[in-house]
């Protein structure tokens, strides 16, 4: 979970300074051909002194997390070996989502697919977007990255329509949204931060943080038409009326 002012969460909201709390979701896939973190949450350091590992944003937002709560206790506690991980696929390079790469070492047989627009927009961001990027979790050696081209949107990742990757800008420039097919036949679009919250996505309010509000208005579109072709459920990125709603680990989509 994590506090943050409900002017950084809706334009034209807040401006008495309510805040909002929000969860901050990650998600896991089983496949035969190897296993799928989506994003990871936030790394395990942030259970402790967030404030030397996130730095400036925790002067507006705070972080609410448990040490269990980081990718590897919470995969073990759920009796998942990180050494099946064979993916970790990064929906953006957000603090909040990057858990999975600040323990790289902890996940020996993965790669790291992210866009190549995302890659090279945290490795340098703009400076009013720089306090969403905490560095200590992605730029060092060791990480595997495997960069996604712009033209091959729509990339599926395990070539059966399991796992498709959907390019969502306008929070960041490079982001991504993962449509998920079940074994049931269901569908589950991962909007991520493409649409924080379900009134994101109908556009009954207009996010406050974006690179490009243009950017965002259309890809909240794009996620509407994924998800009314594939019938899917769109799980929003940081819902807080919606995620009581949604099946959490132990349970499960199948
Ligand atoms: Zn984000």
């Amino acid at each position: 979970m994590i506090h943050v002012p409900l002017r950084n969460m809706n334009l034209g909201e807040g401006a008495n300074g309510e805040m909002v709390t929000n969860p901050t979701p990650w998600y896991f896939i089983t496949h035969p051909r190897g296993n799928v973190v989506i994003d990871g949450g936030n790394a395990p350091e942030v259970a402790g002194d967030y404030r030397k590992h996130w730095g400036p944003l925790t002067e507006v937002s705070t972080p609410v997390m448990t040490p269990e709560q980081a990718v590897v206790p919470a995969l073990k506690a759920a009796g998942l070996d990180p050494a099946e991980v064979r993916w970790i696929v990064q929906t953006h390079l957000h603090l909040d989502h990057t858990g999975a790469l600040a323990v790289i070492e902890a996940f020996p047989n993965a790669e790291v697919l992210v866009t190549r627009t995302e890659y090279a927009w945290a490795h340098a961001p703009a400076s009013y977007a720089a306090p969403g990027y905490c560095k200590f979790d992605f730029v060092k050696d060791g990480i595997p990255w495997v960069l996604l081209e712009h033209s091959e949107d729509g990339y599926d990742l395990f070539g059966d329509g399991t796992l498709r990757c959907w390019w969502t800008p306008g929070h960041t420039p490079g982001h991504m949204s993962i449509e998920v097919k079940l074994p049931s036949g269901a569908a589950l679009l991962l909007a991520a931060d493409a649409a924080n919250t379900i009134d994101h996505l109908n556009e009954r309010k207009l996010p406050a943080f974006n690179v490009s509000v243009d950017d965002a208005i259309n890809s909240v579109r794009r996620l509407r038409r994924l998800a009314w072709r594939s019938q899917a459920t769109v799980v929003a990125g940081h819902d807080p009326e919606q995620w009581p709603t949604l099946r959490h680990a132990p349970e499960y989509y199948d």
